[in-house]
């Protein structure tokens, strides 16, 4: 049986936990997408919202568990805590969706669009 001797990863706490309050100060916290003001929209957008967008076109009837921005935050980084940009989709559409954004990525949606 293959036992693995516990691995230290400080998942909170040492060294990146301090450099993340510090951030907090300058912005940057914000800056990587994941901040308490988007917490909130996202429980605010699956409240709204709480079938994936993707099924439902497609007829299906799933609980959402995900927010994606219609335009990539990549793209339009000031429409990520814009509502009209949101909508709510379960994970494997999301994954499906992404996987498809990033493939299309490189053939220029980047730049085409303005
Ligand atoms: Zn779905």
């Amino acid at each position: 049986m293959p036992f693995r001797p516990p691995v230290h990863q400080p998942a909170h706490g040492g060294a990146a936990a301090k450099r993340q309050a510090h951030d907090r100060w300058r912005g940057s916290a914000a800056s990587r997408g994941y901040d308490s003001a988007w917490r909130r929209l996202r429980a605010a957008k699956l409240k709204a919202d709480p079938l994936c967008w993707w099924c439902q076109s497609l007829g299906r009837l799933t609980a959402a568990n995900t927010v994606d921005h219609i335009v990539p935050i990549s793209e339009r980084p000031d429409l990520r805590l814009v509502w009209s940009n949101l909508r709510s989709g379960c994970k494997p559409c999301h994954d499906a969706h992404t996987a498809r954004q990033v493939a299309e990525g490189h053939r220029g949606m980047r730049g085409a669009r303005r």
